[in-house]
């Protein structure tokens, strides 16, 4: 994790990409990037590989296991052809909730960048699941990275959903903040 900002900005700024074209599809603008990460930590991004890349699809597939994580992380294992996405960062634009919490802990990538924080379900500052004890894996976190973009995006969508802006798939019930 001793890369510099602008590395982790780089791969937030695509998640951030992904996260808008969720809001467009009416989804909880969710974006998320697997970066395979050269050793180096004074390399630059463009050293690093993308091997996963996706956005929050839960209305579109109607599947509440969809979110950007864990479509990235499928996407990560099956371009390294393993299950264990180790010398990975996962970039995701909002930290993930406790279900992509367990998959990044199974998947033993071994840091997580978020640009907002989940006070009320985070899976890593609330359910503390990145540093929980009785698990055997323990991601490096750091969270705020383009902390105001990720959120002006979300604010931007829950206002247009309340306002009726947003034509989502599933408009008739309220929306779930869960990315
Ligand atoms: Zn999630």
């Amino acid at each position: 994790m001793t890369y510099p900002p602008v590395f982790h900005e780089t791969f937030m700024r695509l998640a951030l990409r992904e996260a808008e074209k969720a809001a467009r599809a009416g989804e909880v603008p969710a974006g998320c990037l697997v970066v395979r990460v050269p050793e180096d930590p004074g390399a630059p991004p463009a050293a690093a590989r993308v091997v996963g890349r996706a956005h929050n699809q839960t209305e579109l597939l109607k599947d509440p296991t969809a979110h950007a994580e864990m479509i990235a992380i499928t996407q990560a294992a099956a371009a390294l052809g393993d299950w264990r996405l180790g010398g990975t960062i996962l970039y995701v634009t909002k930290e993930p909730c406790p279900m992509c919490a367990g998959a990044i802990v199974l998947a033993r990538i071994p840091a997580v960048v978020y640009g907002l924080a989940d006070p009320r379900r985070g899976g890593g500052t609330v359910f503390n699941l990145f540093g929980h004890p009785g698990l055997n894996h323990h991601p490096v976190l750091l969270g705020g990275v383009l902390e105001e973009a990720c959120r002006d995006l979300f604010t931007a969508f829950f206002r247009a959903c309340r306002g009726g802006g947003v034509a989502r798939p599933g408009a008739a019930h309220t929306p779930d903040p869960e990315p």
